[in-house]
């Protein structure tokens, strides 16, 4: 297969790069911090609600990144053999990972082990673990655990602030989950209805008691063909649903086929699988929540229109 090609090729030509670097080559100029990579932004900002300042914590991929089906760089995989510890979220999130950790001698954790999982309805992954287990705050309590656990064996000495914080920031996430399931239970029951590009918000919709559907199971399948519009229509129509949205990471072009054959608004741009830069709307794990739940509740019931 040409993406495994493309990997070999790189890890070849990093390997070389590598001859002349000493061990630490993720380290910036000098921090001494221990490195943590994460796989993507919305865990690297949860890595760093734990670690506080003990630790440096930089996600691999940028914000905007397409995760699924990301193509690792040979900068990647200097950085990476430079780190002390790296944490993925598993659950076949990051299709290209297992190649990448294989190559290099850096222990990583993945923070989703644990987690009550809800299955793939359709497509070729179906039956497998919906990997977004991050869109439910109670199942990051869970990758907070696992965080912790990690950072101590890593570091020892700061072990305890690693709880103290991983305590603290659980607290929030319950706080932020109480405040979303009271949010989108005051939407009548007409209106119940979460319709999205990728099928990516099963765990919020659990949560909240909103019915899911989707143009596509998940980003590493086919994307957008005339049956999954044509069946989203359908469901629009049938159910009345008021508005529809699309995520940062994909294209809206066919979700605004289903406004146009619909009387469904586009309802706007909800935030799953990366962050906004610090200056957008949800910089932080916490206010990517928040905003979603704020569009999705104001666009179905009208008010933000
Ligand atoms: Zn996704």
């Amino acid at each position: 297969m040409p993406k495994r090609v493309a990997v070999a090729t790189i890890l070849a030509v990093a390997t070389l790069l590598l001859g002349g670097c000493a061990g630490g080559a993720a380290n910036g100029e000098g921090d001494e911090r221990p490195v943590v990579l994460t796989t993507f932004t919305v865990l690297e900002d949860v890595a760093q609600q734990v670690a506080g300042e003990h630790l440096r914590v930089e996600s691999i991929t940028k914000v905007g990144a397409e995760i699924h089906g990301y193509e690792p760089t040979p900068g990647d995989l200097r950085r990476a053999s430079g780190a002390d510890l790296i944490l993925d979220n598993g659950l076949n999130l990051e299709a290209w990972f297992a190649q990448f950790v294989e190559s290099l001698d850096v222990p990583h954790v993945v923070v989703s082990d644990g987690v009550e999982v809800l299955p793939i309805a359709e497509g070729a992954a179906e039956g497998h673990a919906n990997p977004h287990a991050w869109m439910s705050a109670l199942n990051v309590q869970r990758y907070v655990d696992n965080m912790v656990a990690a950072f101590s064996e890593l570091d020892p000495e700061h072990a305890e602030e690693y709880a103290a914080n991983g305590a603290a920031y659980q607290a929030e996430l319950q706080a932020v989950h109480d405040e979303l399931v009271a949010d989108l239970a005051s939407l009548p029951p007409n209106e119940r209805a979460l319709v999205t590009c990728e099928g990516a918000f099963s765990y919020l919709a659990r949560d909240a008691g909103l019915t899911e559907q989707y143009l596509w199971a998940v980003n590493a399948e086919q994307q957008a063909t005339p049956q999954q519009i044509a069946r989203t229509i359908e469901f629009v129509d049938e159910q009345g649903v008021p508005a529809v949205f699309c995520e940062s990471t994909v294209s809206d072009e066919a979700m605004q086929q289903v406004v146009e054959a619909t009387d469904a608004a586009f309802g706007g741009t909800l935030y799953v699988d990366s962050l906004s830069e610090p200056d957008g709307p949800v910089p932080t794990y916490l206010e990517l929540l928040r905003h979603d739940v704020d569009v999705i509740t104001g666009a179905l019931t009208g008010s933000a229109r």
